[in-house]
């Protein structure tokens, strides 16, 4: 899959969400990245790393990064629009400030 391509269906995930998270994503931006960097690793442990919602990253603002190359590994792949759907909104539970245990409680995800 081309990068364009994934960011077309992220495009149309976001299209596609309620309209009440358009206010938070358009203040925290989503960036693709191919793979976690060592940090991010380090940070949260082992590889796959889809996704992770960070705040205080390189002076940047808080953000979502996408790490395109362990989602196309994901088992659940064959499905990208509903995985990348699943991730970005397990990511917005992060701003939030709920963690990955409550996020899959009370969405199974
Ligand atoms: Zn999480």
């Amino acid at each position: 899959m081309t990068d364009k391509e994934f960011t077309r269906i992220i495009s149309d995930v976001l299209d596609a969400l309620y309209p009440e998270l358009h206010f938070v994503l358009e203040r925290v931006p989503i960036i693709v990245d191919t793979y976690a960097d060592d940090s991010v690793v380090n940070a949260f442990g082992n590889r796959p790393i889809y996704a992770a919602f960070l705040t205080m990253d390189r002076n940047c603002v808080p953000h979502i990064r996408l790490y395109k190359d362990d989602i196309l590994n994901h088992p659940k792949a064959y499905n990208m629009k509903k995985l990348l759907r699943d991730i970005i909104l397990h990511e917005v539970g992060h701003i939030y400030g709920l963690s990955c245990e409550c996020i899959s409680m009370r969405f199974g995800k």
